[in-house]
């Protein structure tokens, strides 16, 4: 199963109305097929509103309780560079 597409997404591009919804069921996808994703994180957009910089982006969720990205309280919208990543069991030992 390739996650390329998850790692193609550019921050400048705006998020599909399904981000979240499509990005934590590849990763909830993932973590079934015991596969090597653990969890999912967020990296937040270094340039991001104050809503994004309140985020968490070292703690490591699962995808049933990751926040919902874009924060619905973000200014940038579906601009926003918060983006979701995976998590590794190689990188969480
Ligand atoms: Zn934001």
């Amino acid at each position: 199963m390739s996650f390329n597409w998850l790692n193609d997404f550019h921050r400048e591009m705006e998020k599909p109305d399904n981000y979240a919804e499509k990005t934590l069921a590849q990763y909830r996808l993932g973590i079934k097929a015991k596969g090597s994703i653990v969890g999912v994180r967020i990296e937040r957009d270094q340039e991001g509103c104050d809503a994004c910089q309140q985020l968490d982006d070292t703690a490591v969720y699962h995808p049933d309780d990751a926040p919902h990205l874009p924060l619905p309280t973000c200014s940038k919208g579906r601009r926003c560079g918060c983006v979701y990543r995976p998590v590794m069991s190689y990188e969480n030992p």
